[in-house]
């Protein structure tokens, strides 16, 4: 087996194939190999989210996101046109339940037009016009450029039009070391590349570790469970239907989303979590891993900033199905136990906290050695900003490429 390339790329989600499309696309002679421990690509994050892809209306003008998130959209749009794969422009809606979020609505309807961000505000007609069965709430907004896509036939598309451009892909090699000569230690061997690219996800954290990065970071998983709506109760969404988040915290709550094969799914949970592959009971959960995950998540729990508590107790309740749906009704308040079904989906966020200062990360993260880049903290909306922040990471490693 040839084990030298200019190019690793650690990871085969959206990153990683997004970075891979990026660089044969300007520098094709380049050999570039792809790393995926698993047997196949988009088997975490990539392959479980909602396949929503966002406009940005809910980023800081300066964050990584904001800049790459519309871009990115529009972008994946282009990209699944050209590849024949299905994309619904279908918009959504955000409800405001109370005053407190009515005032956070307009904060949101503020920061869509400073980033330029298609917005339009929604009275109780126009909002019932779109969504009859929505709770009434205090406020609503419509993002029309919200749009729904299949993220697997993403990847798969990618994967194969990287394999035609002569793309290695090595499944089933996980990363374990980096050696003092620079030589990667894989389940496959040493693998000898001029230049590393870290999309490791959940674990990047810990294979940027490697390189002697991310020190002051550490994954806090969240689990994210869904539910469906039954066929009988499908008419109850249009479209997609989300509540107003909390701003502090990286999730965007409970929401309804109609998927491109017209399901409708509920949710997804943020429920901390001991493992970062732990979908099921106690799968992906090891002893010395899930002590450091609950240190950190104490220190948390104990300074409670921006009321992380509440956040703890309200989500682990939403194990209980009667919880889960009390947090849905708030958006559909006609929605009974009847009108839904447990799914099988289920993702975990690569959510970083900084062991500094006890602070969920917000943004994504880069940091750089001199052969290698390293993306942190890839959580939502990485999906939807994929292309767009390939091209950012493949310009800030540029200088360094062989
Ligand atoms: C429940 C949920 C819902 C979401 N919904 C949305 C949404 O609607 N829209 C949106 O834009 N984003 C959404 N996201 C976020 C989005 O899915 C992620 O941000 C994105 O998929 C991250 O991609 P990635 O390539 O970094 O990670 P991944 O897809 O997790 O890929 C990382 C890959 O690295 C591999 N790997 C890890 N360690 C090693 C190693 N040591 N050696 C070799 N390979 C390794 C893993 O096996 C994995 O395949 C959601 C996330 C979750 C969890």
């Amino acid at each position: 087996m040839n084990n030298t390339f200019d190019i690793g790329i650690i990871g085969a989600g959206i990153i990683g194939l997004t970075i891979g499309a990026e660089l044969i696309k300007r520098y094709p002679a380049l050999s570039i190999v792809i790393l995926e421990k698993e047997n196949q690509a988009g088997i975490h994050a990539s392959g479980r989210n909602s396949g929503v892809m966002h406009c940005g209306i809910y980023y800081a003008k300066d964050s990584l996101k904001a800049k790459a998130c519309a871009a990115g959209r529009q972008h994946m749009i282009d990209f699944a046109k050209q590849s024949g794969i299905s994309v619904k422009e279908q918009g959504k809606v955000i409800v405001a339940t109370d005053e407190t979020e009515r005032l956070t609505l307009q904060k949101l309807y503020d920061n869509a037009l400073s980033n330029q961000i298609p917005v339009q505000q929604l009275d109780e007609k126009e909002l019932q016009e779109k969504e009859p069965y929505a709770a009434k709430g205090t406020g609503a907004i419509f993002c029309p450029t919200t749009a729904v896509i299949d993220p697997k036939q993403v990847l798969i598309k990618l994967q194969s039009q990287l394999e035609k451009q002569g793309v290695t892909f090595l499944f089933n090699c996980a990363v374990i070391k980096l050696n003092k000569y620079n030589r990667l230690l894989t389940t496959q061997g040493y693998i000898d590349c001029a230049y590393f690219f870290n999309c490791a996800g959940a674990h990047a954290d810990t294979v940027a570790k490697l390189f002697g990065l991310a020190e002051q970071y550490q994954l806090l998983p969240f689990k994210g469970l869904y539910w469906k709506l039954k066929p009988s109760a499908q008419h109850k969404v249009n479209a997609n239907i989300y509540p107003v988040p909390d701003l502090n915290m990286p999730f965007l709550g409970v929401h309804f989303t109609r998927t491109i094969d017209s399901q409708v799914y509920i949710g997804p949970t943020a429920i901390p979590v001991f493992g970062r592959e732990n979908y099921r009971r106690f799968q992906g959960i090891h002893f010395r891993e899930s002590l450091s995950i609950s240190y950190q998540l104490f220190q948390l729990y104990w300074q409670n900033t921006h009321h992380f508590r509440n956040v703890v107790h309200r989500e682990f309740k939403k194990y209980h199905a009667f919880h889960f749906m009390q947090s849905a009704r708030k958006l559909v308040p006609t929605l009974c136990k009847e009108d839904m079904e447990p799914s099988p989906k289920t993702g975990i966020r690569a959510q970083l906290v900084n062991t500094k200062n006890h602070q969920l990360e917000l943004d994504f993260i880069l940091e750089q050695t001199e052969n290698s880049l390293h993306i942190l903290n890839a959580i939502s909306p990485a999906f939807t900003s994929a292309f767009a922040l390939a091209k950012m990471i493949v310009d800030k490693a540029a200088l360094a490429l062989p």
